[in-house]
């Protein structure tokens, strides 16, 4: 599918500001892949896409990611949203007729992070927390960073602030999460 033809399908799926927040994450993407030097493309595809699992119920994620056979950790079972990351990016090729790993990735990657991050994976995770439409605290600080900052800064400002705000919930700190931040510190 064409990006037209996506946003169509995701228009008639998605609730409303869940959609606008989708094409607010493609746009953002595609604006930092030109500016960091990624696949604008792909950026902007990826973003579109990134939440195309929110069409699930919260509650059923648990359930439609075992039928997927995906993992499903006790992190997971705790905090079922954060499946519809690997649920989305499992969904590609059937539902959308997209079959580029990198763009996989860079869904399956986009809430908690991973592994051996590419700059497309971190580009699509910055875009989801700073497109226009997201508002919280911190949030226009990560805005600024993005003009003067390389990649790797702006994630690690950007893994700060998520990891503080699950600490003060008391809630459990993904270990990709730790594992992504580590990367990049050991890195410099
Ligand atoms: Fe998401
Ligand atoms: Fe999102």
């Amino acid at each position: 599918m064409n990006s037209n033809e996506i946003k169509e399908k995701l228009a008639g799926q998605l609730k409303k500001t869940r959609f606008l927040h989708s094409v607010g994450v493609a746009d953002c993407a595609a604006e930092l892949a030109a500016h960091y030097g990624a696949d604008v493309e792909k950026a902007y595809l990826a973003g579109l896409l990134h939440d195309c699992a929110r069409t699930f119920a919260t509650l059923d994620l648990a359930k439609v990611a075992s039928e997927m056979q995906l993992p499903v950790t006790k992190i997971e079972m705790r905090t079922p949203i954060l499946l519809h990351a690997a649920i989305g990016a499992a969904m590609l090729p059937q539902e959308y007729q997209i079959e580029d790993e990198e763009i996989q990735q860079a869904i399956r990657f986009h809430t908690v992070g991973g592994p051996s991050m590419t700059d497309l994976d971190k580009i699509v995770y910055l875009a989801d927390m700073i497109e226009p439409g997201r508002r919280y605290p911190g949030v226009d600080e990560l805005r600024r960073l993005t003009a003067v900052k390389t990649l790797d800064q702006v994630m690690l400002a950007a893994f700060n602030q998520s990891i503080a705000f699950v600490l003060n919930k008391n809630n459990v700190i993904h270990p990709d999460t730790v594992a992504a931040r580590n990367e990049i510190l050991l890195k410099e």
